[in-house]
Parts: C-alpha cells; structure tokens; sequence
C-alpha cells in the first residue's frame, strides 16, 4: 500500500500543506535528514506515525556543518529512492529546500550551541558541526512548528545538543530520540557506510563489539580506565585511526570515572581508511 507524498520545495508551499493539517487538528511529527535513506531514517518515521496523525519528513544536505575538508560534495544522495521508501513508510510531507532557499544572501544568524556542544567528543574534531546543526535545526523547527521532532541515538551528542536547545529556547515540541537501528552483525547504519570497502565493511563492526563488551565489563565493575584503554588498543589493532573513546554521563556528557557517577553513555568515533564512523552505547 503506498499514500499520497507531497514535496514542497519552498517555505510558502510547505506552510500551506502544514496549515491544512494544523486546521483538522492533527498533531505533526518532524524527522530532519540529510537523504540517503536507510532503516535508521525508516525507524524514525515510524515511530513518528506512532506519535503524529501527520509526519513530515525533512531532506536537506546541509553545508553549513560540513568543513570544507569533509564530504559536503560526496555525501551520497537519492532523491528518488529516498522519495520511493518515504511513500512506502507512509510519510505524509517532505520538506527539500534548496541551499538558497534555507540560506538565501545575507543570512546572517547563527546559533551556537554550549554545554553537550564542548562536551569535547564531535566537537573537539568536527568544531564547526554543532553550530550548523543547531541552527539549521532552529530554522526547521520554526519552518514546521511540529508536536515532536525525532532524532536517532546514533548520533548522541547530537541528540543531547538539540534536546538543549529546544529546552532553552522554550520551544514547544518534544524532542524523541529512537534507537540505533543496526545490520546483523551490529554495525550501526550510516548513509556513510556506502563508502566502505568489502574488506572495511568487515573490520567495520568491531567499533560496535569494543562498545558492547566494554559496556558489560564496567557493568560488572571492571575499572573504567582500563576498560577503554583496552578498547581504545583494540580498535587500532583492527586498523581504525580511534578520534576517541569515552565514557561520558549519560545526559550531561561530562566525564565520569566510575559507575558512581550516573547513567553511563560510551561513545566512539573512528576513522577507517577516509570514512568516518560514530557509535555509542548505553552501559
Ligand atoms: P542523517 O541523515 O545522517 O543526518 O540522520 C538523520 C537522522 O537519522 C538523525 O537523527 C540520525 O541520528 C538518525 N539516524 C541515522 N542513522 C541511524 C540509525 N542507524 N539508527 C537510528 N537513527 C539513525
């Protein structure tokens, strides 16, 4: 069974579709992406039908949290699949803006995100990210006026940072954060992971094995110290080039050094060969 997806391609038309819902009393759920749909993108959706009688979905690549040395130019993009899975996971709205309709000349607004933003994980190696985040997020917040905005643990710091932001600015819709959704072999799903090798793509899921085996051990009460400093050797021994690996509070991100200190978040960042994979978990 497929439904009726319509794409707006410009904030008048896309404020005219919304309205319609707002005036028949439907609640409306916001996913932001960047495209390149996957089953992560899938679950959001879904557990957004859950939530909302209408969910919009947003697809913008957006260049403002890319540095001129990342992959802005090469980040994979589909917009007729991405459409196909989004009729089939019965989205209801797609909002595609163009670059210059998002950022059009003399934009001159920025926000910039503290606290979960300086944690000193993403940002410490992607400085410019959190700032581009949070202010294209803003202005898809204020462009949708949605009841919820979904968005994935995948990228946690992420999620911390924007659940901050809507708090501060007093911005009235729940921010939900879904599940990393995972392959078989625990892998965590990334429009990224399209630029893995065969061989890459098998090394790939240690990341995910180093977190989860150090989340147990430091269940059971290993020394968190040497719990990462373990996994920290491993990770290089199969030929990444670790950003880092750390055990944060779960909500705050500060550093924690035993179990004592709250909820346990591991996070992880690591390069293998040009790509760049993030994971975490909760301990
Ligand atoms: P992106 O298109 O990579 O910016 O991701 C859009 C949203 O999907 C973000 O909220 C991500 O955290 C979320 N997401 C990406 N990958 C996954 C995954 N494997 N499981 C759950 N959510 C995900």
């Amino acid at each position: 069974m497929t439904t009726r997806l319509i794409v707006a391609r410009t904030v008048t038309s896309l404020r005219r579709v919304l309205q319609r819902y707002r005036k028949a009393g439907e609640k409306i759920a916001l996913v932001p992406t960047m495209g390149a749909l996957h089953r992560g993108h899938l679950k959001l959706v879904a557990e957004a039908r859950r939530r909302a009688r209408r969910v919009v979905v947003s697809i913008f690549v957006n260049p403002t949290q890319f540095a001129p040395n990342e992959d802005f130019g090469s980040y994979p993009r589909g917009f007729a699949a991405d459409l196909a899975a989004l009729r089939a996971a019965k989205a209801d709205l797609v909002w595609a803006p163009s670059a210059e309709m998002m950022y059009p000349e003399g934009f001159a607004t920025r926000i910039e995100p503290q606290g979960a933003a300086k944690a000193g994980l993403e940002d410490k190696f992607r400085p410019h990210f959190f700032g581009g985040v949070a202010t294209v997020v803003a202005k898809l917040f204020t462009q949708t006026s949605p009841d919820f905005a979904m968005f994935g643990e995948k990228d946690y710091q992420q999620l911390c940072v924007v659940t901050q932001m809507a708090k501060d600015l007093d911005l009235p819709l729940k921010v939900i954060g879904v599940p990393t959704v995972r392959e078989a072999d625990g892998l965590a799903l990334s429009s990224r992971n399209a630029y893995l090798s065969p061989e890459q793509r098998k090394v790939a899921p240690m990341l995910y094995r180093v977190l989860a085996a150090s989340a147990k051990r430091i269940k059971q009460g290993e020394p968190i110290e040497m719990v990462l400093e373990e996994g920290h050797a491993e990770i290089t021994r199969v030929g990444f080039a670790l950003d880092y690996l750390e055990a944060r509070h779960a909500v705050t991100l500060a550093p924690v050094a035993s179990r004592k200190d709250g909820p346990i978040r591991l996070l992880t960042a690591a390069k293998i060969g040009k790509t760049r994979l993030i994971d975490n978990l909760g301990v």
